[in-house]
């Protein structure tokens, strides 16, 4: 394998190094730990993390790191990936042994497919004054569950994102844990949610947008119960729900 980069902000080594440790490299298997994608070469684990925008593209052919293709990765057999608009996020270069000390690795609480994410887990987790919404956001409490699926989970689990989180019911709970399991599962089976102009590697977009029950469907009909999704503000996020199933919060 071949590998560049061409912002050295954007990994934790210098760029010559980031080239010589990847040099001749196979990729042995990817994993990835809740919003983070790991790819491991052996001796050496990509840790990367994209933020809004960032992506994979396919190349024809080994181009030179640059503003926009700020990492480069050409494989055995000639597949060529660039890891686009990465002044947003990063790939590190971590030793096999330390990834879990990545600091954003971690501070991550469990996936939410780990024998560790547990009704009374979440119970516990959640017992706490803040909104919800906020709580599930938080990566330290579950890895993984972003802005869009947390309204999702909430509207399946009939909870408005504003509520105390401490005020839910073991009920509530136990729906707000499935719920994440269901949909996280779903989303991922159709690899994820596309808005405007993502795709991923290999062209291809997410279809779980068609699968979205509120989030930016306000103003249509609750699929539930027919009342009109509104669009609020929680935990400083654009929220959707739905008033006659979920609440006010
Ligand atoms: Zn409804």
């Amino acid at each position: 394998m071949r590998a560049g980069v061409f912002r050295p902000d954007v990994t934790n080594v210098e760029p010559e190094q980031f080239e010589r440790r990847l040099v001749g490299k196979k990729l042995r298997g990817t994993g990835r730990r809740g919003k983070i994608t790991l790819l491991d070469f052996g001796d050496v684990v990509g840790v990367i993390h994209f933020l809004i925008s960032g992506r994979v593209l396919r190349l024809r052919a080994w181009t030179e790191p640059d503003r926009i293709n700020t990492a480069v990765l050409e494989f055995e057999g000639g597949l060529v990936l660039a890891f686009t608009r990465l002044w947003l996020g990063y790939f590190h270069l971590y030793e096999p042994g330390r990834v879990a000390e990545h600091p954003l690795i971690s501070r991550l609480g469990p996936d939410p497919f780990s024998d560790d994410f547990t009704p009374e887990y979440l119970a516990k987790a959640l017992n706490r004054k803040a909104s919800v919404k906020g709580l599930l956001l938080d990566q330290s409490i579950i890895a993984g569950l972003g802005n869009i699926y947390v309204d999702e989970v909430l509207f399946a689990a009939c909870v408005h994102p504003a509520r105390k989180a401490n005020t839910l019911s073991p009920g509530e709970i136990e729906a707000i844990h499935a719920a994440t399991r269901d949909i996280l599962g779903r989303a991922i089976e159709l690899r994820g949610t596309t808005f405007d102009s993502y795709h991923d590697a290999f062209g291809e977009t997410g279809k779980f947008q068609h699968q979205l029950k509120v989030f930016t469907r306000a103003g249509e009909p609750c699929p539930r119960c027919g009342a009109e999704i509104v669009k609020s503000r929680v935990a400083g996020r654009g929220t959707y729900t739905c008033p006659a199933c979920q609440g006010a919060g």
